[in-house]
């Protein structure tokens, strides 16, 4: 089980697929945000994903969520 985050912050335009792009970490990650909002404790990248999704829907209707390419490649719609 680890703890997930997503950044506040949006990815620049030219690391992201999609705007407001808002993506995904893992505690320890070497890409790992100054700013973030944490989701919670999850098993997989996925279910960590679905909660972030779910989060964002509640509370950031504007955001896009993806998995961070470096510590939640399963879940990276970038590459
Ligand atoms: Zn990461």
């Amino acid at each position: 089980m680890e703890t997930y985050y997503l950044n506040n912050k949006e990815q620049n335009a030219e690391a992201s697929t999609r705007p407001h792009e808002h993506e995904l970490h893992r505690l320890g990650c070497r890409y790992f945000p100054s700013d973030v909002q944490e989701i919670g404790v999850f098993n997989s990248p996925e279910s960590a994903l679905l909660a972030a999704m779910i989060w964002a829907a509640m509370n950031r209707k504007d955001w896009n969520v993806d998995g961070c390419a470096f510590c939640c490649p399963s879940v990276n719609s970038d590459y």
